[in-house]
């Protein structure tokens, strides 16, 4: 029923020798049903994409379907989507009731059937006691909710959600977040749902599209894009703090790295220059005078649960992550890194596609 395909798609603005190309072809099938997060950093293109299943924008090559129907000529209203924006766009002067309500007037629903419609978004939203307030008497996270509610009650195919929580603080982020996976989970309409925020990305999709500069690195569940990263932006785009990567050349169960040879835990794929990828928590600080890679600390930053050590290894960045408990070491210590060999990341150095 909700099914999205996109098939190819290319995004130009302007024309002939002054077009700038912003999308290179991506392709994603996502089912009926599906909640798909599209993440990247500002400027990579996913407001477009979304914008082109929305019909906001031409399609300039490519097809975009939407229910099993091609929709590249067919009006925004006609798609049978609903959109939940950045900015809420409630009209000021009308109820929250009214405001979720006037879609369904101008498209003449029975004044019953509206009721029926509001008041069941009203109690999956929590909002049945604030129906008679206005926008202005409401705080951020009330107002974000009513504008989900006016998308609830036009029963689309699709949501496609635009940066819904930028305007929110961070507490509310988190309990707006949860309320957008119990709807999905009550309603079980197809989303998709763009953000620059890898972890809003990853608390929420079931599977994740990673784009960048108007192209899709990968595409899977969060497990598979955070366990096994398909190319090295996604590796250093996806986790926080980033995954360590290293340029050096493998050389069997050794890797020189600015003229050192060190010590693999496990063989490296193959030989030649490679990428080497190691998350901060893949790491740990070897005893004193055991053996390890030498990691000049610069800096600690204390979290809590938990303390990232800052360094470098060579010339590198490198961050280990260890228990806040544990004593730390100081800027300028020389240190000792361990590596987990199970969960080694090797990329082509010149592709960057994971090896
Ligand atoms: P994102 O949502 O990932 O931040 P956008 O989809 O908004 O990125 O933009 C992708 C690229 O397209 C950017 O380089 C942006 O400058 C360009 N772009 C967006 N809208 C227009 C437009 N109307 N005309 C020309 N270029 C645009």
């Amino acid at each position: 029923m909700g099914a999205i395909s996109i098939r190819k798609v290319v995004k130009r603005y302007g024309l002939g020798h002054k077009a700038n190309q912003v999308i290179h072809g991506v392709d994603a099938e996502i089912a009926d049903g599906e909640f798909v997060v599209i993440v990247g950093p500002s400027g990579c293109g996913k407001s477009t994409l979304l914008r082109m299943v929305a019909g906001l924008e031409d399609i300039s090559d490519g097809e975009i379907a939407i229910g099993g129907r091609v929709v590249n000529d067919t009006e925004p209203s006609e798609r049978d989507i609903a959109m939940v924006f950045q900015n809420y766009a409630l009209y000021p002067h009308m109820s929250v009731f009214d405001n979720m309500a006037y879609g369904l007037k101008i498209a003449k629903v029975p004044v019953a059937e509206i009721k029926t419609r509001v008041d069941k978004a009203a109690r999956i939203l929590e909002l049945g006691a604030l129906l008679s307030r206005k926008p202005r008497e409401l705080s951020g996270g009330q107002r974000q909710r009513v504008a989900m509610g006016r998308a609830i009650v036009r029963q689309p195919q699709v949501f496609l959600f635009d940066e819904p929580l930028s305007n929110l603080d961070a507490k509310l982020r988190v309990q707006t977040r949860l309320e957008i996976q119990k709807l999905h989970r009550e309603l079980g309409v197809t989303s998709l749902f763009v953000t620059h925020d890898q972890v809003e990305a990853m608390t929420l999709a079931q599977r994740m599209i990673v784009m960048n500069a108007g192209r899709m690195e990968q595409i899977g569940t969060p497990e598979a894009v955070y366990q096994r990263p398909a190319t090295t932006f996604v590796a250093g785009f996806i986790g926080s703090p980033p995954m360590n990567l290293l340029r050096g050349q493998a050389d069997g169960s050794r890797f020189t790295l600015a003229g050192q040879a060190l010590a693999l835990p496990v063989s490296a794929p193959r030989g030649g220059e490679l990428i080497l990828g190691l998350r901060p928590e893949h790491a740990a600080l070897a005893r004193n005078g055991a053996a390890g890679w030498p990691l000049k600390v610069e800096m600690i930053e204390m979290l809590g649960a938990e303390r990232l050590v800052h360094g470098r290894v060579g010339d590198a960045p490198f961050t280990v992550r260890i228990d806040g408990t544990l004593h730390p070491p100081q800027p300028g210590d020389l240190v000792h890194v361990r590596m987990n060999g199970d969960h080694l990341h090797w990329f082509d150095a010149t592709s960057q596609q994971r090896v």
